[in-house]
């Protein structure tokens, strides 16, 4: 007999059931598909909990109705309870109306009706914000509250931390009353419908769409794209291709795409996977090569940004670097001295790194950096923070040259390379034997996250080993650097 599916529903899941009603039933009906993990999302959830919480002191007085610790009927009950009490201000009220269960950021009593306070932590109102609001807003009538107006509160990213987090000027509370009221007409059908989706037995009929990424990547991607082959359509880089379209008409793998319909590019990423070719425009990439000189110093930075600045000086979401590496060669293809640098926890690192790189990288010395826009924005940053370094810290930036400029102007063109100038697919197709499968930090978000976890560890082996775990994740991006640029130096010579 078929499980009975429950058709309760919250408001994270009615958003997911908007976004794609099948997203919604494979919820409530899990596949039999192992799905892999997302740790990016505990991340943010984490990031989410703490905007929340702060933003709570622009009402303070209030109380909160945890969700830890109470059940959901504990959590409706004491809701009901403070708004008879008279409470002004509620954190995390609680309401189930028609089945749906909500928890409202921060409710605000106004005369006789209330106010909604939605707290998120990107830097703008979206459109999924309003339906958020606008659930919210529907389940709140449906138990009998007058809303007179409703807020999408969101994190300003122009202020500049100095001392105590000021949460006026950290966040902005931008009033959606009228956005939401017109949605809200739409609420009680889009319910209806979701409803009857969750009643069918099997799978829903949706194809693959713009709606898997947008506004959120869906979980099930994994799962609903599984017929779609290395080497299609949703390979091709670069804009001017509509790929659902291509795909709708029947049009998945290369071997299928009508040349015609692509830009140069794309055009020469399809030929050359299809007939394993590669390129190589020798003048262009000596060029290059001929624009570099040595002393030579191989730079890369990892950088943490955060919602709340962490330290003064810092706005929302800069990027703030705690960590460097550094390959220096005093000869094209010599040896390969290396530096590092990775900040303490909790210190504000700026200082300490600025002074280090500026002791370490000579005037005169060539900086190699892969995506020279990062490195010249974060030293830039670094400038402007220290107006005594900013002379320095200019004239290291004039000298810093782009690995990545022969790769995005493929002057040189390896067909492993997926139409793609990034160093995840350039190092293996230029370097195969190197690689960081071996490595317990792999990529810059999983760095940032490390120094997030780091901030928040106590002294000992495990703050050690993840310490160690960085400055080899570090060190492999500019020894990834160095071999790049000796097999341009090599491709050179064999042409
Ligand atoms: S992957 Fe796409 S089609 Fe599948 S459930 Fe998610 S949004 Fe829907």
């Amino acid at each position: 007999m078929a499980k009975k599916v429950s058709m309760g529903l919250s408001k994270s899941l009615l958003l997911k059931g908007f976004q794609c009603p099948k997203a919604l039933w494979l919820t409530k009906r899990p596949p039999e598909f192992v799905l892999p993990e997302r740790p990016d999302l505990e991340a943010k959830f984490r990031a989410g909990t703490e905007v929340g919480i702060l933003a709570q002191q622009l009402y303070p007085g209030g109380v909160e109705v945890p969700y830890e610790g109470l059940t959901v009927p504990a959590q409706l009950a004491k809701t009901k309870e403070l708004i008879e009490q008279g409470a002004d201000v509620i954190y995390e009220a609680s309401f189930s109306f028609s089945a749906i269960f909500v928890k409202v950021d921060l409710l605000v009593r106004d005369g006789d009706q209330w106010q909604i306070h939605e707290v998120k932590m990107g830097t703008s109102v979206k459109d999924v914000n309003l339906d958020d609001v606008a659930i919210q807003h529907y389940v709140l009538n449906g138990c009998g509250l007058s809303i007179s107006k409703s807020f999408l509160v969101h994190i300003d990213n122009s202020y500049v931390r100095q001392g105590e987090i000021d949460v006026h000027q950290l966040f902005h509370s931008e009033e959606v009353t009228t956005q939401v009221k017109v949605r809200l007409q739409h609420i009680p059908d889009g319910v209806r419908e979701l409803r009857e989706t969750l009643r069918q037995l099997n799978e829903p009929d949706v194809d693959i769409g713009p709606h898997c990424t947008d506004p959120f990547e869906c979980d099930f991607i994994p799962y609903c794209w599984q017929h779609i082959p290395a080497n299609s359509v949703f390979d091709l880089r670069g804009r001017g291709v509509n790929k659902f379209d291509l795909y709708r008409r029947g049009v998945v793998t290369f071997d299928e795409i009508p040349l015609d319909q692509l830009n140069a590019k794309q055009r020469q990423q399809v030929e050359a996977t299809l007939h394993q070719q590669d390129t190589v425009h020798a003048e262009g990439v000596q060029a290059f090569l001929d624009s570099l000189w040595y002393p030579l110093y191989h730079l890369d930075f990892e950088t943490f940004s955060a919602p709340i600045p962490k330290f003064d000086g810092t706005r929302p979401y800069q990027q703030v670097p705690f960590q460097y590496s550094i390959h220096a060669q005093q000869v094209a293809g010599g040896d390969a001295q290396h530096f590092e640098y990775l900040a303490p926890p909790n210190v504000d690192p700026r200082r300490e790194l600025a002074e280090q790189l500026l002791a370490v990288i000579p005037e005169d010395a060539c900086i190699l950096t892969y995506n020279q826009s990062f490195e010249k924005g974060v030293l830039r940053e670094l400038a402007k923070q220290f107006p005594d370094l900013a002379d320095a810290l200019q004239q290291r930036i004039a000298n810093i040259r782009d690995l990545m400029e022969p790769f995005r102007k493929r002057d040189l063109y390896r067909w492993q390379m997926q139409g793609s100038y990034s160093i995840k697919e350039v190092l293996p197709a230029m370097v195969p034997e190197l690689n960081y499968k071996e490595l317990t930090i792999a990529d810059g978000s999983a760095a940032m996250q490390a120094y997030h976890t780091m901030c928040a560890m106590e002294l000992g082996e495990e703050l050690d080993q993840l310490r160690r775990d960085l400055l080899r994740y570090c060190e492999m991006d500019t020894w990834a650097m160095v071999k790049v640029l000796e097999a341009l130096h090599a491709n050179i010579i064999t042409q």
